[in-house]
């Protein structure tokens, strides 16, 4: 076993879409500071990040229906919807701006137009999709969504999801086009290749075992080469965690006092994927549904047109599940090792409280093929078993903390940064609405703990990112700008017509 000591300024753990963000931000604002990524892995965006194993949903409430609840009232509460477009928005920004200015190139690869579509079965759903639509299309970050509840029109549509039903079933559907397919994959290979480009040191198969802060306020990390076994040791003044569900672990090594009484709740995913050209060639759009009853807000079914390898695809799911790991390449006993003394209780805690959705998702796991297809039938009644095939999608690991609202061991949906009280080291837990919020998400890391930078850096995030700190709901002339502009630049213009 060797020892050396390296030295660097910012230390990048795991090299998926958060890492591939917060070191092109990074590179832009300080281009002067050392940059080192470890990833166990042999190549960048290999986990969640990877385009087989997430949805490719650019995230901008579109269609999630999870996104606008129904109030006591009957109203619909349409403020997260807001929010997550806001932060889709931004991530449009960056890219544009790293297109435009030749840092990556070929937005196609990474970025492709498609229509948005949510579709409900029911009178119930019916009336609050209708009320949803009406509520969203008042706002002008939804303008240009259409509201259809007409069997002959939404066969035109949708034939897969149409054929095989009675003209007197309650449907109903809303479409709009300025959507986005994403392969968040290729766009983090990218930006890897651009940080390298940049002389940021990428090690590929080094996986960090440890982390410990030194007596002047550094961290030095104890990195081991995958394949000769040597151990080496490494110095930086910043670490970011972005080990995806692996950062749990790296957070509670760093014995950092904000990662104490914090746990992990793993679901797995699995989608199905049609073999079939002829079926795959007679959908377009990504079209979601409700949740089932009892089901996390993560398992929404939905059935999407994909962009994967220069080819189109269509896969339905994601069918949640549970399994112990919390990587799709980690352990069995990723789980058991994240139980320490600290969060024993919140875990118990938050094992009674969700024991209904632990049978749940574990009931999901054992579905045989013929069970899948049933549920893939509510969405294609006609669909045929031998058209679709299982992949096994990635892991998601949801956050379980104490808190005010929820009490004891309460489950979160969302993604949160972590950071320690001098701003030397942070990790992003959790995982949903997860990468289309990439850019919201490290700039809220740089926030925390830059503070003592922001002032000087605003001037050049603001000609990154115009829309930083404005809320663009409220400034429907600068999204409109801002819509067109990034929709230019990441060729997606042909849809943009109903903003000019
Ligand atoms: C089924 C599913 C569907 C999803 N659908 C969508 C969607 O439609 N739209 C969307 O925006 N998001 C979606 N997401 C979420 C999105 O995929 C994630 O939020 C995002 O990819 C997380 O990126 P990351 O960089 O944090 O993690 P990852 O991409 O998982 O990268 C973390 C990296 O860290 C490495 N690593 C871990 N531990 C160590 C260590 N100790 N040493 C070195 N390296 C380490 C891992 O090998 C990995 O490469 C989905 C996720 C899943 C699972």
């Amino acid at each position: 076993m060797t020892n050396t000591q390296n030295k660097t300024d910012v230390i990048l753990i795991g090299a998926g879409i958060m890492s591939a963000t917060l070191g092109s931000l990074l590179k832009e604002l300080v281009p002067d500071w050392d940059i080192t990524v470890f990833e166990r892995l042999d190549n960048a965006g290999e986990e969640s990040s990877n385009e087989w194993n997430n949805a490719g949903t650019g995230h901008a409430a579109l269609c999630e229906l999870n996104y606008t609840s129904e109030k006591s009232d009957g109203s619909i509460d349409i403020s997260k919807a807001i929010k997550i477009n806001e932060q889709f928005q931004l991530s449009r920004q960056f890219w544009s701006y790293l297109v435009n200015s030749n840092r990556i190139r070929n937005p196609r690869d990474f970025i492709v137009p498609l229509p948005h579509m949510s579709f409900v079965q029911g009178e119930q759903n019916v009336t609050f999709l209708k009320k949803r639509f009406e509520a969203l299309s008042n706002n002008p970050l939804f303008q240009g969504m259409e509201y259809f509840d007409d069997h002959e029109k939404m066969k035109d549509l949708t034939p897969l999801i149409m054929e095989g039903r009675t003209s007197n079933e309650p449907v109903a559907a809303t479409k709009i086009d300025s959507g986005t397919d994403v392969n968040f994959g290729a766009l983090t290979r990218k930006l890897f290749d651009h940080l390298k480009s940049k002389n940021v040191e990428i090690n590929y198969k080094h996986s960090v075992e440890d982390i410990k802060c030194t007596s002047d306020g550094s961290w030095e990390l104890k990195v081991r080469n995958v394949d000769s076994g040597t151990v080496d040791l490494h110095t930086a003044k910043f670490v970011f965690i972005g080990g995806g569900g692996g950062s749990l672990h790296l957070l509670q090594k760093s014995g950092v006092p904000e990662g104490k009484g914090v746990g992990g709740f793993p679901v797995s995913g699995l989608f199905m994927v049609c073999n079939n050209p002829d079926v795959v060639a007679r959908h377009h759009a990504k079209v979601y549904g409700k949740a089932p009853v009892g089901a996390p807000p993560m398992s929404v079914p939905h059935l999407d047109t994909r962009f994967i390898d220069n080819k189109e695809s269509l896969l339905f799911g994601p069918f949640a599940g549970f399994s112990p790991k919390f990587l799709k390449t980690g352990s069995m006993f990723d789980l058991l090792r994240s139980v320490k003394m600290d969060n024993f209780v919140t875990l118990l805690a938050a094992g009674v409280k969700n024991a209904s959705l632990t049978k749940y998702l574990m009931k999901q796991v054992m579905l045989k093929k013929e069970q899948r297809m049933e549920t893939l039938r509510e969405f294609i009644p006609n669909a045929k078993s031998e058209d679709w095939d299982i992949v096994v999608a990635g892991q998601r690991v949801q956050i379980i903390k104490d808190t005010e609202a929820g009490g004891k061991g309460t489950l979160q949906f969302g993604t949160e940064v972590v950071s320690d009280d001098d701003g030397s080291i942070a990790a992003l837990l959790g995982a949903s609405p997860g990468a289309s919020t990439a850019v919201h998400v490290m700039l809220e890391v740089l926030e925390k703990c830059f503070p003592q930078h922001m002032k000087e850096w605003e001037t050049k995030i603001k000609e990154m990112i115009p829309s930083y700190g404005v809320s663009l709901a409220k400034n429907p002339d600068l999204f409109k700008k801002i819509h067109t502009s990034t929709a230019q630049s990441l060729d997606l213009s042909e849809k943009e017509s109903v903003y000019s």
